[in-house]
């Protein structure tokens, strides 16, 4: 089982978080056939390639930071636990970044489960640990959940987010390093007041 990080009860600094996202290609993403690290330049390449905002292309990269902050490791799924990794790492990234980076992040499960009300061959479409995160998770969500998810400010990069989520899982698939993102990460962070 992967460690717990060092960093839980210090404030992240863009070396620190490097530093986790550089360790996290010896952990694998859940059940997927990815690294945590293959999976996060492969979301953030696909922000990027969509040439949306810097902010967003930092929220692909970091949206799963909550996943390596728990003791659960790599077996939240297979031990049936939420680990509510969309909230974890919030705490700490919000002193270095903006609601564009940290709101897209909190929002990317409820994403998933707007757009498996949304759209039935998304649901179908997903694969089976994230089906069976999805129940985990609250499951789909009914109407009324779904307007007021799309209400929120930032729900729909949340959910642009949630597709390439989706779509990054792809083992060897070709990325910038991480060195790239880091520069665009580095270009997010709020100025001190
Ligand atoms: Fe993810």
């Amino acid at each position: 089982m992967m460690k717990v990080t060092k960093n839980l009860n210090v404030p992240f600094s863009i070396d620190s978080l490097s530093l986790l996202l550089l360790e996290s290609g010896a952990h694998q993403y859940g059940r997927e056939p990815v690294s945590q690290l293959e999976h996060a330049l492969q979301c953030a390449s696909w922000a990027e390639k969509n040439n949306v905002k810097k902010e967003l292309i930092t929220a692909a990269l970091l949206h799963d930071l909550g996943h390596l902050l728990h003791e659960f490791g790599d077996e939240s799924t297979i031990l049936n636990v939420d680990d509510k990794h969309e909230y974890r790492a919030i705490h700490h990234l919000k002193t270095l970044f903006p609601n564009a980076v940290i709101e897209p992040i909190k929002m990317h499960v409820d994403a998933k489960r707007y757009l498996c009300f949304k759209d039935e061959a998304y649901y179908a479409s997903l694969s089976p640990a994230s089906k069976a995160s999805l129940a985990l998770q609250g499951g789909v969500f009914n109407e009324i959940q779904a307007l007021e998810f799309l209400a929120k400010p930032y729900s729909q990069d949340a959910i642009a987010l949630r597709i390439w989520d989706d779509l990054s899982k792809v083992p060897g698939a070709l990325t910038p390093d991480l060195e790239h993102f880091i520069a665009i990460m580095k270009r997010c962070v709020k100025l001190k007041n």
